[in-house]
């Protein structure tokens, strides 16, 4: 039987040795929202759980099931909780989802977390997650519990970015269900892309501030906030290696004691 990296494909036996005998965890967390007529709504999670995927090949890591619900789009970063299908958590909620689970691993003898973030909207519901079940376990007497949280796509790099947009770089916030995100999907999961329904709006522009209720009209009516022309295999291709190399270092430079896959 060939080796299973995924927690959720794993035995409770084979899950036990495993974490005995020093793997670390990978946890994805994610988003159910919408990424145009193009994409799923599971793209967030699916990206993140493909990362986590990649550096499990490389180390002795354990991919946990991903958090497939995330904190509420916003119309600068995800196009807005407006869209039909964007379903998401309360702020707490998914604080309190990350502190449970992430106590449970502590509980059951895991040392060492890698968090990877595929929602922009998440990122500091999931700072407080770790911080909440960092302060329960150092209640239970448990002082060595040690977490890395990142968001892959800080680990685009720059030649990368240059090969991808040679016209300019619209930034991060703007490649919602965009060029970067369609690449990555072609690379890892290309039949769910529908390049037949890539939309034509122009790149979203916002002003400096928020409005409540929201502007649904500041948000162009596909949900997609820059162009996806110009997308590919080939570019998701590139991406996927910048984060599988460049997580995979970073791990083995803060847990050295991690084992290559052999
Ligand atoms: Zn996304
Ligand atoms: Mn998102």
């Amino acid at each position: 039987m060939t080796e299973r990296n995924f927690m959720n494909e794993m035995s409770w036996t084979t899950y036990q040795k495993r974490i005995e005998a020093g793997a670390i965890i990978l946890l994805p967390v994610g988003a159910t929202e919408q990424h145009g007529p193009h994409l799923p709504m599971g793209t967030d999670a699916m990206l993140s759980t493909a990362v986590a995927a990649d550096i499990a090949k490389k180390i002795d890591a354990i991919v946990a099931p991903v958090l497939s619900f995330g904190y509420k789009s916003q119309p600068k970063m995800g196009g807005g909780n407006h869209f039909c299908g964007t379903t998401s958590l309360d702020a707490d909620t998914l604080a309190h989802l990350l502190r449970d689970v992430i106590k449970e691993f502590a509980r059951h003898g895991l040392r060492q977390l890698v968090l990877i973030n595929g929602h922009y909207e998440n990122m500091m519901f999931t700072i407080e997650g770790v911080d909440l079940a960092r302060r329960e376990l150092a209640y239970m007497g448990i002082h060595d519990f040690q977490v890395m949280r990142l968001e892959y796509w800080d680990f685009t790099k720059r030649e990368t970015i240059e090969k991808i947009f040679p016209e300019g770089f619209p930034g991060f916030d703007l490649e919602h269900a965009a060029v970067m995100e369609t690449s990555l999907m072609l690379h890892h999961h290309p039949h769910l892309v529908d390049m037949a329904a890539l939309p034509d709006d122009k790149p979203a522009s916002f002003p400096p501030y928020d409005m409540y209720p929201t502007r649904t009209g500041w948000v162009p009516c596909s949900g997609v906030l820059s162009p996806a022309h110009g997308c590919s295999a080939e570019k998701g291709k590139l991406l996927a290696d910048d984060y599988a190399t460049g997580v995979t270092a970073a791990i083995r430079k803060e847990f050295p004691n991690v084992k290559d896959k052999s």
